[in-house]
């Protein structure tokens, strides 16, 4: 694929990383037939092609907007579509520096990036998680509807952290989910 990056990034060394990447991908699209969000959403700019498309235009100069940032945001970086590459394509690289880059053309409100910022810590902190999550079903009844069904409830034996992972039955069979895993 011909590339014309432009001035911000051409000559730096993640500017020249993306070029490299980009020439390799010839857009014949077999990456699609493995990528998880391009088989849930249909969309082709929701599937690896697409977002290497979005991707060039952003480094070569075009307006980015609040789409394209949402494009890349549906990412899971699970790189599965490199399987399916004949190419090479080292999509996982190229989409770490897409995000760098979209983040700074297209900021984010404050809202959005403190979330951002405050999931990001709670998630990588089981202590923190599980304090929230205490926190969370002693005021089970005052949260939204929508929330109050996401929360597990207490494991058997009162443990204050995460529900068992369930045992097999005797034939080896899982047993079914429970209500609130369903979403019911
Ligand atoms: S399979 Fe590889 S070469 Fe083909 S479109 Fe996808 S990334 Fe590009
Ligand atoms: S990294 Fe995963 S989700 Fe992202 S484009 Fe590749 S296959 Fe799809």
């Amino acid at each position: 694929m011909q590339t014309h990056l432009a001035d911000f990034i051409r000559d730096t060394p993640r500017g020249r990383e993306a070029e490299a990447i980009l020439r390799n991908c010839v857009h014949c699209g077999f990456c699609n037939a493995t990528c998880p969000t391009y088989q849930l959403l249909g969309d082709e700019l929701d599937g690896p092609r697409g977002r290497i498309y979005l991707m060039k235009q952003m480094l070569e100069g075009q307006p980015v907007t609040r789409v394209t940032r949402d494009h890349l945001d549906r990412c899971l970086s699970c790189r599965n579509c490199e399987t399916t590459c004949p190419s090479g394509v080292q999509y996982g690289r190229l989409i770490d520096i897409g995000r760098e880059v979209v983040e700074r053309l297209s900021p984010r409100p404050l809202g959005e990036r403190l979330l951002r910022r405050g999931l990001r810590r709670t998630l990588a902190s089981p202590t923190l998680f599980g304090t929230l999550l205490k926190l969370g079903r002693g005021v089970r009844w005052a949260l939204p509807a929508a929330l109050r069904e996401h929360l597990p409830p207490l494991s058997k034996g009162g443990g204050g952290g995460f529900a068992p992972v369930r045992a097999r039955g005797s034939r080896g069979e899982i047993p079914p989910a429970p209500r609130w895993e369903r979403g019911e």
